[in-house]
């Protein structure tokens, strides 16, 4: 059986643990792989390979980092058709939403492209007789990134390519459930003409986790994932006086106002449910329709939509959506359908019963539709993240303004509407970090910032844009100044502007 190896130093580097996680193909149920898990040790000694190898690239100069920048990026378009296979294979999303994972990496790469400009300092002179001031931002040394199975392209690449523009080593513990992309992110960023141990890709639980958290010389971890997870990594990495960012679940509601576009709304609405099969943080799982007649027309034109939405094997160019990623989360995404049977839920229509032919051992489950979703079910206040996509009847916009404002997650939400000024009001009032205008999925471009708001998010920098910049680097600021002629007399009270 194919065995998934650490990347260290460069090279290939086969664990010694003993232990190993299944990397299945969802399409099929079979195992196709299995991954070795990193003990303490391993992590150890690829800290220690990005230690040495960031003191050189730390010196390397940002033009030329970012002519490693624009390689990479060269040799993933280059590379685009074998990584969305291999991800599809793992992850179990069709081919043309693993390309676009990879894309919304590669964005981030580009942004990344822009390091010497981003990482400019501010200067001022004259701030005193004779005074100047100027800051620069520094590398922090070695960082770390601990990603989720959904977006095994795009989010390492939220990390490591900014990480490692601004002169920083990485080491990404990606997801065991789809770890063979990561793997060959890391490979292209070698033939990139990054050094050997700018990039190091551990595998592992959580065992290697805790090593990343506890070790004394990574400095940042960036984490994607669940919240309560999140938390824990938030809490530990910051408690061994780490810098962290730990982004965690969501449940991101689509508010439909009377006068919307209804066709318009739904045909989003039902792409940004049940694409991904529903694994995405930023899908739209609970739609808020404003006023019994909306409700009403909403479910008869997903029904309508649900009746043509084909599932299939994700290498099938028309399927919309593939299996979800292991048989472990298919039973999970099904207790929560039955929970909301017995919470009294209404639902319309049942995907448990999928099944497709050929492929029946394949962790493939149908779309979902639940109505008469109240507040305080716990279908509704979890994350399901499955095809499964709830209606919340609501009979006012303050109700469908509340609704996502008090929900425990706060990664994003939408409105659909044709009036710009309840548009505006809601954007503005809503207790949510990213926020959609007739937009289903409010994924910010790579050059602003991608992070949601309680429970979605702990610690206070979000990733890409600018804002990742400033997580990876830190500020030093330099007083300057020359004196010449007579000694000055020693000053005993602090220099003011005055
Ligand atoms: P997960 O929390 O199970 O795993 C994420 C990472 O944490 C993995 O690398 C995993 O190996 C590690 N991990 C798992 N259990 C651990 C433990 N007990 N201790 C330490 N580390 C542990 O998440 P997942 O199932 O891979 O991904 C789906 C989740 O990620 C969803 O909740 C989704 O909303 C969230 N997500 C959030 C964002 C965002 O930006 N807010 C983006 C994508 C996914």
């Amino acid at each position: 059986m194919r065995e998934i190896t650490h990347f260290i130093d460069g090279a290939a580097v086969s664990g010694t643990s003993g232990r190993f996680g299944d990397v299945f193909n969802p399409n099929t149920g079979e195992v196709q792989a299995r991954v070795q898990l990193a003990t303490a040790a391993e992590v150890d000694r690829a800290v220690r390979s990005a230690l040495t190898a960031q003191r050189d690239w730390a010196q390397v100069n940002p033009q030329r980092r970012a002519r490693v920048m624009f390689e990479f990026k060269r040799l993933i378009e280059r590379d685009m058709d074998a990584l969305a296979e291999l991800l599809s294979s793992e992850h179990g999303k069709v081919i043309a939403d693993s390309k676009g994972d990879i894309q919304r990496g590669l964005e981030v790469i580009e942004f990344a492209c822009g390091i010497p400009h981003l990482l400019k300092g501010e200067y001022t002179e004259g701030a005193g007789p004779g005074i100047d001031i100027y800051s620069m931002r520094q590398p922090l040394g070695v960082a770390a990134g601990i990603t989720p199975f959904n977006f095994p392209g795009m989010i390492p690449m939220w990390m490591f390519g900014i990480a490692i523009a601004t002169g920083n080593s990485f080491i990404l513990k990606p997801s065991e459930k789809d770890p063979s992309v990561p793997v060959k992110l890391a490979e292209l960023m070698m033939e990139a003409g990054a050094p050997a141990g700018v990039l190091n890709v551990v595998h592992g639980d959580k065992v290697a986790v805790d090593a990343i958290l506890d070790h004394p010389d990574i400095r940042a971890v960036s984490f994607v994932g669940s919240s309560d997870i999140a938390h824990y990594v938030y809490s530990r990495g910051t408690a061994t006086g780490k810098r962290v960012q730990a982004m965690g679940g969501a449940k991101n509601h689509g508010v439909i106002l009377p006068d919307a576009d209804l066709d318009q709304a739904v045909k989003d609405i039902i792409g940004a449910a049940y694409g991904s099969a529903g694994e995405r943080c930023m899908a739209l799982p609970v739609v808020v329709p404003v006023g019994k007649a909306t409700a009403d027309a909403v479910r008869e034109r997903v029904l309508g939509e649900l009746e043509s939405l084909k599932v299939g094997i994700s290498t099938d160019p028309a399927a919309q959506y593939g299996p979800v990623v292991s048989q472990a989360h298919k039973q999970k995404i099904s207790d929560y359908i039955q929970m909301g049977v017995d919470e009294g839920a209404e639902l319309v229509v049942d995907g448990r019963g999928f099944s497709l032919q050929g492929y029946e051992q394949g962790f493939f489950i149908g779309p979902s539709l639940f109505d008469q979703v109240k507040p305080t079910m716990r279908t509704y206040q979890e994350e399901i993240f499955g095809p499964v996509l709830q209606i919340a009847r609501v009979e006012s916009f303050e109700e469908a303004l509340h609704l996502p404002s008090s929900h425990q997650y706060g990664n994003g939400v939408a409105i659909f509407t044709r009036n710009g000024r309840a548009a505006r009001e809601f954007a503005q009032q809503v207790n949510v970090g990213m926020v959609g205008i007739n937009v289903p999925i409010p994924v910010p471009v790579a050059y602003h910032t991608f992070g949601g708001w309680k429970r979605s998010a702990f610690g206070d920098v979000n990733q890409h844009g600018l804002e990742g910049v400033r997580f990876y680097t830190k500020v030093k600021t330099v007083t300057a100044r020359w004196p010449e002629g007579a000694v000055e007399d020693s000053a005993f009270v602090i220099p003011t502007m005055k």
